[in-house]
């Protein structure tokens, strides 16, 4: 475990994971990636899932999209979005059932 000592965290490493904890502190972007936990969705299509303007959906997922937690795959004109990060993924399934039990 010599890699968790707290003096060998690098400035980057601690901004990193001090901005995904804070993706992860928004009720609206975690519905976002616990919808996106199994499925690919459009814009439209989280939208109307999560009963979200789609401008809220197009900023929360540019924030995402910039912390590399989701991307997206271009069909015709219509984005589809999914995760990008198992590890952030396990942590919010991790912090979910933590919440229920
Ligand atoms: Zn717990």
């Amino acid at each position: 475990m010599e890699n968790h000592h707290p003096e060998n965290l690098d400035e980057e490493t601690l901004f990193v994971v001090s901005q995904t904890f804070k993706a992860l502190g928004d009720p609206t972007r975690i519905r976002i990636l616990h919808l996106l936990f199994t499925n690919e969705y459009s814009v439209n299509g989280i939208s109307e899932a999560l009963n979200l303007k789609q401008s809220t959906v197009s900023h929360q997922l540019r924030f995402l999209k910039n912390l590399r937690l989701v991307k997206y795959r271009r069909e015709g004109t219509t984005l589809y979005y999914s995760h990008d990060d198992e590890h952030v993924m396990n942590i919010l399934e991790q912090m979910i059932k933590h919440a229920r039990h």
